[in-house]
């Protein structure tokens, strides 16, 4: 079976509209042109508005962890941000929005190249090996003829499917990391903007990862304290000048206000305001301002 350079154009252009179609569906249609959205509504496919990115960035910034009264399914969280002036306005929210956005999209967008070029590689390798054995038995009977056709394309579906159930794992982890970050940068946010009076230094922290025998022994050292069984305690200056473990090594990762690692599954950011402590669970409780200093500078991390 030789497949012509038509079908690997159109094996491109399906691949191409089925990347697009993702990120319409993730990230709203601002981040696509006028010609891939008329594409899509011609082959019939919705496109949306809503940046999913944008609505856990926002879920994240409006509400304030461990409150019983906060969204807790998409159609809540979504139906709470419709309601007028719940929505963080300005450049500085816009700029956090649009940077989870567009990191997303490039990513989105070398998957889409990798995938191509993967399948072509595939459709490519079929060609060859027809072609030799082709070659060999130039004077082969027609029924010979067909069963190898039919052999060749049983092994090329195979290979498409393994193919395509492996791009589905990267855009899994993807997505993953990518919320990931959306929650910690909103709640982030938020914590910045309730503190616009105080250095950062002085905005203490922690974070309560989820606590099953999936989560990995990184997750587990940067933000349990097994000391009294809460959660380490960090400046919020310290996270944040950690930046982001994107590209480090395992043995380089630190404690960030972003995804830990690839398919880590992030929670926010949660402020310890002056004169509170951390109750085993993750709550907080006041012991008054002068036993919180004690506190703080005994079970800080630096
Ligand atoms: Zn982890």
């Amino acid at each position: 079976m030789i497949t012509s350079k038509k079908t690997i154009e159109k094996i491109r252009a399906i691949i191409n509209k089925h990347y697009n179609r993702v990120i319409s569906k993730v990230l709203g249609k601002s981040l696509l042109d006028k010609k891939e959205l008329e594409e899509l509504k011609e082959a019939g496919y919705e496109t949306s508005n809503d940046s999913f990115l944008e609505v856990v960035y926002n879920h994240n910034f409006i509400n304030k962890p461990n409150n019983p009264l906060n969204p807790t399914s998409w159609e809540e969280m979504v139906a709470q941000q419709k309601a007028p002036g719940v929505v963080p306005q300005g450049e500085a929210h816009g700029y956090s929005i649009e940077t989870l956005n567009e990191s997303l999209k490039q990513y989105i967008e070398k998957q889409k190249l990798e995938i191509a070029s993967r399948i072509e590689g595939i459709v490519r390798k079929n060609n060859d090996s027809y072609k030799m054995d082709a070659l060999k038995n130039l004077d082969r009977p027609e029924y010979l003829d067909l069963l190898m056709k039919e052999s060749s394309l049983s092994k090329i579906k195979q290979e498409l499917r393994d193919t395509a159930a492996n791009a589905n794992y990267d855009w899994q982890r993807l997505v993953l990391t990518e919320m990931g970050n959306a929650v910690g940068i909103g709640s982030v946010d938020r914590i910045v903007s309730d503190n616009r009076d105080k250095d950062l230094t002085e905005v203490f922290v922690y974070r309560i990862p989820v606590n099953d025998d999936k989560t990995c022994v990184h997750c587990r050292k940067f933000y349990n304290n097994p000391k009294d069984n809460t959660y380490k305690i960090y400046r919020l200056s310290t996270l944040l000048s950690n930046g982001s473990n994107y590209g480090r090594k395992t043995e380089q990762w630190l404690p960030v206000i972003g995804s830990t690692h690839p398919n880590s599954r992030t929670s926010p950011i949660v402020e310890i305001p002056p004169g509170y402590k951390i109750k085993t669970g993750g709550g907080l409780t006041y012991i008054g301002m002068d036993k919180w200093k004690d506190y703080i500078l005994q079970n800080l991390e630096s």
